[in-house]
């Protein structure tokens, strides 16, 4: 279980990118799901203990993460949302030299390590090839195989999916999902099929503040007969948007299509849709665009 209880970091711009943020996360996958510039990086940066916050505390299990940073490395998996440039040897080679790294030093343990690893994340026939030559689904596999070295406990992994194709980011989702269920993993990501796919729980995150934590199912299941959804038309757009609490739009044939939430019918031409956890984010996000329009 990790623990983060009241964590504050303002950057030296002023930018206060983490708000008093407090989260439960238990094993398992869990989905940190907010926009660009939400505080996402900042929160798996810290409890990476790659940097620190103004206030607050990290725990993990029974280790103090802000006090004892070694001893939380040792238990840390981490795929950075940059992971830079990869000199060009082979992804054996590489793989093999930060298992090195992380201290697998006996020779024989740390090759069933890193050739099972390569199985793993289906990169065994690719093992002789240059990683600078890999596509990005390849690398962000080679990523986490790397975050597997070791096998931490406590696996965090940032916006691995953006810019992946559908077929590489299932993929990739498959991997993820089959790391240990004893493992703490936490995947951020501005993506909502991510955690709806993946993810037993999940927080939303904007403006460096926790929206809600929970089951995604809890979530949806409080948005219940209250999303409407019609297709409108071009014309007639703005004015919907003006007058009702409209989540999404989208176009279905070339026409937009809007979802709208609502406690009763807002006029004969919308049907009732069961909800899903896009209409949670969205109407999370938009009552905080509203809080921070009237502030
Ligand atoms: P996300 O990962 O959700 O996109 P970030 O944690 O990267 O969010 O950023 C949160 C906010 O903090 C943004 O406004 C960003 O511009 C700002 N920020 C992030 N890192 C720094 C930094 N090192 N110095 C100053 N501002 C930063």
């Amino acid at each position: 279980m990790l623990s983060i209880r009241q964590l504050n970091k303002t950057y030296a711009n002023g930018v206060h990118a983490l708000n008093d943020i407090s989260l439960e996360i238990p094993a398992g996958m869990f989905g940190l799901l907010g926009p660009n510039g939400a505080g996402k990086s900042s929160l798996m940066r810290t409890i990476a203990t790659l940097q620190a916050p103004d206030s607050g505390s990290i725990h993990f299990d029974g280790t103090d993460v802000l006090a004892e940073k070694e001893a939380l490395r040792r238990q840390l998996g981490y795929l950075p949302q940059d992971f830079g440039v990869y000199p060009k040897v082979s992804a054996l080679e590489l793989l093999d030299h930060f298992a090195v790294l992380k201290g697998l030093t006996a020779r024989g343990e740390r090759k069933e390590m890193v050739e099972g690893l390569l199985h793993q994340t289906n990169l065994w026939e690719a093992r002789k090839r240059a990683v600078a030559s890999f596509s990005g689904g390849m690398r962000q596999r080679f990523g986490i195989a790397q975050a597997l070295l070791g096998a931490p406990r406590l696996v965090i992994v940032d916006e691995p999916t953006a810019g992946l194709d559908p077929q590489e980011r299932n993929r990739f989702l498959n991997l993820l999902a089959r790391i240990g269920e004893d493992v703490v993993v936490i995947l951020s990501t501005h993506i909502v099929e991510d955690v709806t796919d993946l993810c037993p729980r999940m927080a939303m995150i904007a403006g460096g503040r926790v929206l809600v934590e929970g089951r995604p199912q809890d979530s949806i299941e409080q948005m219940h007969g209250r999303v409407w959804q019609r297709v409108v038309d071009d014309t007639a757009l703005a004015e919907y948007q003006q007058r009702l609490c409209v989540l999404s739009t989208r176009l279905v044939a070339g026409k937009p299509q809007i979802n709208v939430f609502a406690d009763v019918q807002p006029d004969a031409g919308f049907i009732n849709v069961a909800p899903d956890l896009e209409d949670v984010y969205f109407l999370q996000l938009r009552a905080t665009q509203r809080n921070a329009a009237h502030a």
